[in-house]
């Protein structure tokens, strides 16, 4: 078993600390916030009192944090000059290709093994062990991070070297964001032309239009399995995180210069949605949606 600094015990970060720590693991656990850290000792963390504290003497470090500017800052402040050489460093946040390869390219420089390991699943999967890794790097490192994934997802997959993982991360979400987007105004049209809702959900879970949007996350609430629209779109893949991941799809899809006119409208229309970024005015808008899609006035 592993000593592991995991640095990053937010909503997805402290499942995942607890499931290493279940497997195992002796987990060096460190949050800025102190409730997160309380709460990956009461699954059987070790607390660290600080980023450093988790960094060192540590077979593996691994970082679950907001975005890539927090990754590259942690990279640089805490793991460059407390890690020892050789240590593994696996970072499994969301965040753009381009910091994910100069961040692995600096690490690399500096003696450690590197991953970009990105997850698909939410925080219900990071809770349960299952969720999906995509994992980019030399085949060297993924072969050491393998087994440490494994003991939180249920699958593991290594797309490439350096950044790859990142890629199939937002090309992924592209398709789920794109795709979200398409089921609401499908289900908006299918009220509006009299059909019924349940009916038209029958129809079209065993046709061409399923989808995992559809089947297994419906925004309908009353429709389908149980998902966020049936506890007042609470919980779940917050629709901020789904706006990020589909700015990185098109931002990375300006520096790759593809074209992606359904994923940029897309990326707009989630913008639109959740624009005035207070939550009484994001809960006004998913009522707002709801009701449209329900064939009230939206
Ligand atoms: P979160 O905001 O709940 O957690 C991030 C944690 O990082 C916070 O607890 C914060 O205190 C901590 N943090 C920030 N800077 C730090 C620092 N310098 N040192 C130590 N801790 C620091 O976010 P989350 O929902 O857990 O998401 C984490 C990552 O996973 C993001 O990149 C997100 O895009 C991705 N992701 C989230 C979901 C989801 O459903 N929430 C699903 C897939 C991927």
């Amino acid at each position: 078993m592993a000593r592991i600094g995991f640095i990053g015990l937010g909503n997805m970060g402290c499942g995942m600390a607890i499931n290493l720590a279940k497997a195992g693991h002796d987990v060096v656990a460190f949050d800025l916030s102190a409730a997160a850290l309380d709460r990956a000792e009461g699954g059987g963390c070790r607390r660290s009192g600080s980023a450093q504290e988790s960094a060192t003497q540590v077979d593996a470090i691994i970082t679950m944090l907001p975005a890539g500017g927090h990754v590259a800052q942690v990279h640089e402040q805490t793991i460059a000059g407390n890690a020892a050489p050789g240590t593994l460093l696996i970072d499994c946040s969301t965040i753009d290709v381009a910091t994910a390869k100069s961040v692995a390219e600096l690490a690399e420089a500096r003696g450690f093994a590197m991953v970009d390991a990105p997850v698909s699943g939410g925080i219900a999967a990071a809770n349960a062990g299952t969720l999906t890794f995509m994992v980019g790097g030399p085949g060297a490192a993924f072969q050491r991070a393998e087994p440490i994934l494994a003991a939180m997802g249920k699958a593991v997959i290594h797309a490439g070297g350096s950044g790859a993982g990142q890629a199939a991360k937002i090309c992924n979400n592209m398709i789920l964001g794109s795709q979200m987007i398409a089921t609401c105004e499908a289900l908006l049209l299918a009220r509006r032309l009299g059909l019924d809702p349940l009916r038209f959900y029958d129809i079209a879970s065993q046709s061409s239009g399923q989808s995992w949007s559809l089947t297994s996350y419906c925004p309908l609430p009353g429709v389908g399995p149980e998902s966020p629209a049936d506890r007042n779109y609470e919980g779940g893949f917050a629709a901020g995180l789904m706006l990020k991941d589909l700015k990185l799809a098109v931002a990375a899809a300006q520096d790759a210069n593809a074209s992606v006119p359904i994923a940029a409208n897309a990326n707009v229309l989630s913008r639109r949605m959740i624009a005035p970024s207070t939550a009484a005015a994001h809960a006004a808008t998913t009522k707002a949606n709801n009701s449209a899609i329900q064939g009230g006035t939206p």
